[in-house]
């Protein structure tokens, strides 16, 4: 008999979840990977993905908590997989609702946060507003990488010219207008890409522009920490704004146990069909 599992994405170690599941259970589970479609609409994931993601694919918002409810009694979803981002926190929320509500099982791939090795300037702070204010006392040469999301907080850092910062902006689509921190080449410049990068592309980024300061989410996983491993090497300072606080419930931070936590229970479900 065919499961079904849903694994939320939008993430490379959802791609690599699907890849593996699909590989491991390809006669009884059907693996439907969802994301949310920003990108994918863009064809960025064709650009910068390369490898097409195994079993079936749906793209774009459920509508909500009531949406994704239905969609898992449409598809008969048996569990649900929990891989978004650790900033992505509407999507997790309605899916620990939408599970609870339809008693669908559902574990959270929990990605590690990086480590602070000895020497590392790390400081942490817990919104946007936070780390715009601490930001001139760490360095005025900017390389950002939160996204286009929450630069209004930069916007509002009034300084005289000589104590102005300067923004390098990586974003992952064009940004829609211009961005809320001056004028475009004098006071930021916007450059385009999805991880991962490598440690070469991040050192090359610190040493051209002269970045003295790198502001960044506590994202962890490997797709993007070459730029903190370049900023160690270049003995700047991080300033990292935090993970917003986990959703209740089951997770689990290696691939291997969630394969485990998913190969018990396709095999407890196959033997009780057999009797
Ligand atoms: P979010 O705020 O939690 O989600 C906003 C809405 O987008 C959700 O309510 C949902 O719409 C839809 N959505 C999000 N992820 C989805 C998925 N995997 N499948 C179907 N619908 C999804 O998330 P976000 O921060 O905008 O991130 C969007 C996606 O990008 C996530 O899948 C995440 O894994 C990925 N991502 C995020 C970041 C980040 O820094 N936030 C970084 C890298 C990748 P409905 O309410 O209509 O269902």
């Amino acid at each position: 008999m065919t499961r079904t599992l849903l694994i939320l994405g939008g993430t490379a170690e959802a791609g690599e979840l699907a890849r593996r599941m699909t590989s491991a259970h390809s006669e009884t589970l059907r693996v439907i990977s969802s994301l949310a479609g920003r990108i994918e609409a863009t064809g960025n994931q064709r650009r910068n993905r390369g490898n097409r993601i195994p079993g079936e694919v749906r793209i774009g918002g459920f509508g909500g908590q009531q949406g994704l409810e239905d969609y898992l009694k449409q598809q008969e979803v048996d569990w649900l997989i929990d891989a978004t981002h650790p900033f992505a926190v509407n999507i997790s929320r309605n899916a620990r609702r939408a599970c609870e509500a339809q008693k669908v099982e559902r574990i959270v791939l929990d990605r590690p946060p990086w480590q602070k090795h000895p020497g590392d300037q790390w400081v942490e702070l817990p919104d946007m507003t936070a780390v715009a204010k601490s930001l001139p006392w760490l360095g005025r040469r900017v390389f950002l990488t939160l996204g286009e999301g929450g630069l209004k907080a930069f916007a509002r850092l009034r300084q005289p010219d000589h104590l102005k910062s300067w923004f390098l902006v990586r974003l992952i689509s064009p940004p829609e207008g211009p961005l809320p921190l001056g004028t475009e080449g004098k006071d930021y410049e916007v450059i385009l890409g999805r991880g991962p990068f490598s440690l070469d592309e991040e050192r090359a980024l610190i040493d051209c522009h002269h970045i003295n300061v790198l502001v960044a989410k506590m994202s962890g996983g490997t797709a993007t920490e070459a730029k903190i491993i370049a900023a160690r090497e270049a003995r700047i300072p991080v300033l990292f704004l935090s993970r917003p606080p986990p959703e209740p419930g089951p997770r689990l931070e290696r691939m291997e146990d969630i394969l485990a936590w998913l190969d018990m229970r396709v095999k407890r479900l196959d033997e009780a069909a057999t009797g």
